[in-house]
């Protein structure tokens, strides 16, 4: 793309954002908005533009998932303008304080984005302690994800690190405005901290039993999914994955934060082998349950399936090319213990970056929950994940 161009875009944005009433606040304070800002918002321009040509392009022929996720994507790039202006607004980067002195080299005049779970309207998983039915005390993932990522960023604001948020309040963030976002600025990494859970964890009322002790720590890493081959920007997506050799370093990161996480906690990337007897035992006898209600239940008619449209869109050659290619550089046997991978919406949107989603430890399970309650165990998470952080760069950049 020849410079000029690029010159032209910029101003006309910086322009349209002044005279848009969603840029108001920029322009009611007068200040230019910071480049970096407005290399973002390009970005994400350039996004909702491949959205609409994809549109455009396949018209009628959009129907169930591709039609869907469409639609996800157009919202998900509304969202991420605005998420953008709030996660890079001049103000907060202007209260950053200098790094403290003595603070460690490796995160100094780094950028990471800190993508605290759920939020808002989206509780995420809820770990509730009962008595005779009766609830004592209930924590939702949401409200720990965002203490643990506040800490967090102030521990590595005071490393000399630039930390932006995808959000620092209770408020209801799109999950793909989240990963776009994310992936429209020039940070070094992207962390989405997470509680885990597991159906197991709870009593069911059809008389399945808790199962105690089910709790241990995963750190995601991104994988294509087949069914995902459709998808408008995919094949792009997955390309310049490839081309950054993201996969990767996304690996170190990981594996750099699992360490520390599964040291602090002491936790594994797996239950305890007995926990896992019960495990099967619990999931033999909910089995059982099932059936048995199965059993009761005929009789009554069945619901009539409804079968959702299938999709006319055919993947690309490109799409395919780059998809078997994926996992031929990085097969899943090439992970490490504690590193699992799956086509999470967050982690898909982030092409290039290092990206990881923390599955920290189990909200559902009883003991964890009680120590989650208190102070400690969110220190050492967050303490665990600061130094994670630190390590990954320290290992990934030992030169600079
Ligand atoms: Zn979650």
């Amino acid at each position: 793309m020849p410079s000029s161009f690029q010159l032209t875009s910029t101003a006309l944005l910086s322009l349209c954002l002044l005279l848009s009433p969603g840029a108001s606040l920029l322009a009611s304070e007068l200040m230019p908005a910071p480049a970096d800002l407005i290399q973002a918002l390009i970005r994400v321009e350039q996004d909702r533009q491949n959205v609409q040509a994809y549109k455009a392009r396949h018209g009628k022929k959009l129907l169930g998932r591709e039609a869907h996720l469409t639609q996800r994507i157009e919202t998900g790039v509304a969202a991420a303008s605005d998420l953008l202006k709030s996660m890079l607004a001049p103000d907060s980067s202007g209260k950053r304080a200098p790094a403290a002195e003595g603070a460690p080299e490796a995160l100094k005049g780094r950028t990471i984005v800190l993508d605290a779970g759920h939020g808002g309207k989206d509780p995420g998983a809820s770990g509730v302690l009962t008595r005779d039915d009766t609830e004592i005390f209930r924590l939702d993932e949401k409200d720990v994800a965002l203490d643990v990522v506040n800490q967090l960023a102030s521990r590595l604001e005071e490393a000399g690190a630039r930390v932006l948020q995808t959000r620092s309040g209770d408020v209801t963030t799109d999950l793909y405005g989240r990963g776009i976002a994310a992936r429209s600025t020039n940070a070094d990494i992207f962390v989405s901290v997470h509680f885990n859970y597991s159906d197991l964890c709870q009593e069911t009322p059809a008389g399945g039993r808790p199962v105690y002790g089910v709790n241990y720590t995963t750190v995601y890493t991104y994988a294509p999914a087949k069914y995902n081959l459709v998808l408008p920007g995919y094949a792009r997506g997955l390309s310049r994955r490839l081309k950054s050799n993201q996969p990767a370093k996304t690996t170190q990161l990981a594996h750099a934060l699992y360490q520390r996480l599964s040291d602090g906690l002491g936790l594994s990337y797996t239950p305890e082998p007995e926990v896992i007897k019960l495990m099967n035992l619990e999931k033999a006898h909910r089995a059982r349950l099932a059936r048995a209600a199965a059993r009761k239940a005929r009789g009554v008619p069945k619901a009539k399936k409804t079968r959702r449209p299938r999709s006319r869109i055919k993947s690309t050659a490109a799409s395919r090319r780059d998809y078997r290619r994926f996992y031929s550089r990085f097969p899943k046997s090439s992970l490490p213990k504690g590193i699992r991978r799956a086509d999470f919406v967050v982690l898909r949107q982030v092409h290039k970056k290092p990206a990881v989603l923390v599955e920290t430890c189990f909200i559902g399970d009883r003991r964890e929950l009680l120590r989650l309650r208190g102070k400690n165990r969110r220190q050492v998470i967050v303490d665990s994940l600061f130094q994670g952080i630190g390590d990954y760069f320290r290992q990934a950049h030992p030169a600079d």
